[in-house]
């Protein structure tokens, strides 16, 4: 007999449900990742996440040749590609992994029209606790994350599962090579891009358990620090489970390890929030009546922004850390969401779809809601509270390394005279585009007269 083990979101060999299951269900599975041209359509098939991908996947194969097997690649539909394959094979059962997003949605019910009782959809595989099973009474979801987080907390989460000894693929199913995944994007990815794949994101861990957990409480708001774990491309592409990671963090203890588990639980409270309401990647949450500036004045503030030029070092040295790592420091994503929605008061989707050309770790659920929060449209429970980028400067690059590192003309500027560039005789950098004090009255008069 033989059964399917799709990968999707789960490109991973240990404590991987999916394949666990495919292989208990069977004497034969055949690994299977669909190179589905929707996803490009639909501009999700970006370069960093694209070479990202293709690192995955290249490693994942690997791993299953150690193991007598091989990864098997199509290109096409997925609902397609895995009928087709499940027909050629004759499989029994296709296993896949329970995603949160409309798209994975849609999927999923086609899937299910496709296969019918072999379908196996498995939960806790993307995140550490199933969306809709920490809920509050009566309610489908939590729209507030503390209470979340405390239900969260009680929630039994199931052993890890070790990586398969043996992974026996049947000879003769075709398969395109990794390489073919490439055909995908086209431009090139961020310089500082980190390697994707299983073994790349494992020894990410190992270094973090070791020597970065322990002071993440201190430290995770500290810019030039850069003491958070980077995991995070990792989790996206489920190059490391997040239940192993809830798993090992809450063995080491401490207050790093909480403040860890805390993020991580953002992370799947993100994720209820889209699975019960999956319009939420584009619609507003709680809509506010926000007018959205889209002026000419408008469309010159968003070009400065990307570009890392809008006057505010701090602004300006989150997106070119963008621009070079396909990444940024929360506390920065923070600021600039901030700059972008409430200083400048320009709608979050333009930001959220900027991110998402760029991010490596770029995720329906954590970037369009973290951008709803930010925006005061999705969770946050102070949806008025502005960001001032100099207060930010001081509190979290108080000596402006942040700002030196990632913006050169500034580089020889001591001190947090950095982040008033315009205060310094000699120094030429892009004058201010808003002034605080106005931008802030807008958005308060914005707000109350809907
Ligand atoms: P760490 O601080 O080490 O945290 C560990 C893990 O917890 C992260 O890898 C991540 O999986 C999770 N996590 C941490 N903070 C959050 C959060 N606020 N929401 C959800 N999960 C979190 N994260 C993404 O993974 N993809 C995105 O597209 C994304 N877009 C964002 C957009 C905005 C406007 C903001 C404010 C935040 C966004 N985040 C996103 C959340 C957060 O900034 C990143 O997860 C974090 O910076 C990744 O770095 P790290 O792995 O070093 O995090």
């Amino acid at each position: 007999t033989t059964s399917i083990a799709v990968f999707t979101s789960d490109l991973r060999l240990r404590d991987n449900p999916v394949l666990h299951a495919a292989l208990r269900a069977a004497d034969r599975v055949i690994p299977l990742f669909v190179v589905d041209r929707r996803v490009a359509a639909a501009g999700f098939a970006v370069p960093n996440r694209v070479a990202f991908l293709r690192d995955c996947l290249a490693d994942l194969d690997a791993g299953l040749r150690e193991r007598g097997g091989r990864l098997v690649i199509r290109t096409g539909d997925a609902v397609e590609e895995i009928r087709r394959v499940a027909e050629q094979a004759d499989a029994g059962e296709v296993h896949i992994a329970g995603g949160v997003s409309a798209f994975a949605g849609r999927r999923e019910a086609r899937l299910r029209e496709a296969l019918g009782g072999a379908l196996r959809v498995h939960g806790a595989v993307l995140t550490a606790a199933e969306p809709g099973t920490v809920t509050p009474s009566g309610k489908d979801h939590f729209a507030v994350f503390t209470p979340y987080f405390r239900a969260w907390q009680g929630v039994e989460l199931r052993t890890p599962f070790a990586a398969p000894r043996g992974v026996p693929v049947p000879s003769g199913v075709r398969s395109e090579p990794v390489a073919a995944v490439s055909l995908l994007g086209s431009g090139s990815p961020s310089p500082g891009l980190p390697e994707g794949g299983e073994r790349a994101g494992r020894r990410r861990l190992t270094a973090w358990l070791r020597s970065g957990l322990g002071a993440y409480a201190d430290r995770q708001d500290d810019l030039a620090g850069d003491a958070t774990s980077r995991l995070s491309p990792y989790l996206h592409f489920g190059c490391l489970s997040p239940v192993e990671l809830v798993h090992r963090a809450r063995k080491s203890g401490g207050p790093g390890a909480d403040a860890f588990v805390r993020q991580l639980a953002w992370r799947d409270f993100h994720h209820q929030v889209l699975a019960a309401r999956p319009d939420a990647s584009h619609t507003d949450y709680r809509p506010r009546g926000d007018r959205w500036r889209s002026d000419d004045d408008a469309v010159a503030a968003i070009a400065a922004w990307k570009a890392g030029r809008t006057g505010y070092p701090l602004v300006d040295a989150g997106m070119r850390q963008l621009a070079a790592e396909g990444w940024m420091h929360n506390r920065a994503r923070l600021l600039v969401a901030s700059f972008l929605t409430k200083t400048l008061y320009v709608d979050w989707r333009v930001g959220a779809r900027h991110f998402l050309d760029l991010l490596v770790d770029g995720d329906v659920a954590n970037n369009q809601l973290n951008w709803q929060w930010v925006a005061g449209t999705g969770t946050d429970t102070r949806p008025n509270r502005v960001l001032n980028p100099l207060a930010q400067a001081r509190r979290f690059d108080p000596d402006g390394a942040y700002v030196r590192r990632w913006v050169p003309e500034l580089a020889e500027v001591p001190g947090r005279r950095v982040h008033t560039p315009w205060s310094l005789p000699g120094v030429s950098y892009p004058p201010p585009i808003v002034d605080l004090a106005e931008a802030a009255a807008r958005f308060r008069e914005h707000r109350h007269t809907r």
